[in-house]
């Protein structure tokens, strides 16, 4: 067992270390106030390779493991919360199921765009009526033979059947600024959980692709949030990833991989705001001394970081689990369970030692707390990922 970072991991969170610290945090109060996708940031990561971090790089890729990957976003959402769910959709989600479930030509047309940065991805899954219970979606899509009329026009270049998607998708994280969706949809409604199938949708070229609304909440700033609807949207049959119904078991296998890197994003989170807080406890004096001095704070700042370093471990732990390709779903459970839920008790503690000023936009401890909030909601709530573990647990 070895718990220190190979001389490559430790490379690169350095690289990633300080463009955060010189490009993503001056420009957080920025991103949180304006709610503006950050398209300059995003380019400047792109050249670092940064959207591609764990993809080979025949696809466009920096070709890093899972646990450089994971470090890296854990920096970038201890500069920005919004910027770590954007990096995180984008890569996590919408580029792991071209990745994971492409065939070549997909993954040469969909994979190597979004790896060199070039587009933005996006995984639309969840929808109004179905959350954490996915397979009530309502989302259809109908396999068609393009009709006379089409195949004289435009659509004649199209080879083939057509899929017809109806339906809408809610919480898009990157949904309104995507260049590729990865879209679930039921191809047989009667089929339950085998009736789900995933496609790749192109919101510049396929017609019927909606952006109705994107949200207003409560921190994730700059990373817009889209409601999506689709409007007879039809795609070529190309575009199915995989056979029809393995759309279930792709969202399953996605969303462990990414629950790795949200814990890598509540890491991240509470480090910033661990790292605020003690530094405002050397700094603000009561008393006569500092309020670091004071045993109480001295053993808030204790446990917090304890939290953070228990954090890290499952995180890696998970990632190992990964990279050695052994069942890592309960690993990924406990790891974004624990690390939301510390990211959160980290915030609250950091606001806390900030007193009234934590309270204020004076500082980014309130911030920190808004954004940790969130790791506690997507991909699989606290109390789905409980029974998740107590699944596993029940299995083994
Ligand atoms: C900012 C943001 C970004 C998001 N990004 C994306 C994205 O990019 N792509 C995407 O597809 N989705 C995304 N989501 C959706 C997110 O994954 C869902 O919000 C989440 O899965 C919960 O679903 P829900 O909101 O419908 O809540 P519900 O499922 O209605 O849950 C409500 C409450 O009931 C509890 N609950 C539900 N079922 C159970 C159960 N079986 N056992 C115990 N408790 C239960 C939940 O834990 C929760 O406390 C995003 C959400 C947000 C807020």
């Amino acid at each position: 067992m070895d718990f220190a970072l190979s001389a490559e991991q430790a490379q690169i969170r350095d690289m990633v270390s300080e463009f955060v610290d010189e490009e993503v945090v001056p420009l957080a109060e920025e991103i949180d106030h304006d709610d503006e996708f950050p398209h300059d940031l995003v380019d400047e990561m792109a050249e670092l390779g940064l959207m591609g971090m764990p993809f080979p790089e025949e696809y466009g890729g920096a070709g890093l493991d899972y646990h450089s990957y994971a470090i890296g976003l854990e920096e970038i959402s201890r500069g920005s919360g919004g910027l770590g769910t954007i990096v995180a959709a984008h890569t996590s989600l919408a580029g792991n199921m071209l990745y994971e479930f492409g065939d070549e030509s997909q993954k040469e047309e969909y994979l190597t765009p979004l790896a060199e940065g070039r587009d933005i991805g996006a995984f639309a899954l969840s929808e109004a009526g179905a959350g954490s219970d996915v397979p009530a979606m309502e989302t259809t899509a109908e396999k068609c033979e393009a009709t006379a009329s089409e195949q004289s026009g435009v659509a004649a270049e199209k080879d083939g059947d057509e899929y017809v998607i109806n339906g809408g998708k809610l919480w898009i994280s990157n949904g309104s600024v995507a260049d590729t969706v990865t879209v679930f949809a039921k191809t047989d409604p009667d089929a339950d959980t085998k009736g789900i199938s995933s496609f790749v949708v192109r919101p510049e070229e396929d017609d019927g692709f909606i952006v109705e609304n994107t949200e207003e909440k409560l921190g994730d700033k700059g990373c817009p949030t889209a409601e999506l609807r689709f409007d007879d949207l039809r795609i070529p049959e190309d575009r199915l990833l995989g056979e029809e119904g393995d759309g279930f078991v792709h969202a399953l296998k996605t969303l462990n991989g990414g629950r790795i890197t949200i814990a890598a994003r509540g890491v991240g989170i509470a480090r910033a705001a661990f790292e605020e807080a003690r530094d405002y406890a050397t700094e603000r004096e009561q008393f006569g001394q500092p309020i670091g001095e004071f045993q109480s704070i001295k053993h808030k700042l204790a446990d917090m970081d304890t939290k953070i370093q228990a954090a890290k471990m499952l995180m890696h732990k998970a990632a190992d689990k990964k990279i050695r390709g052994e069942n890592y779903i309960k690993d990924a459970a406990q790891a974004k369970l624990y690390a939301s839920e510390v990211s959160r008790e980290v915030a609250n503690e950091g606001i806390q030692i900030h007193g009234g000023y934590g309270y204020t936009k004076d500082f980014p401890a309130e911030r920190f707390y808004r954004d940790a909030k969130l790791n506690e909601i997507y991909e699989g709530t606290s109390e789905v990922l409980r029974n998740t573990i107590g699944d596993q647990l029940l299995e083994e």
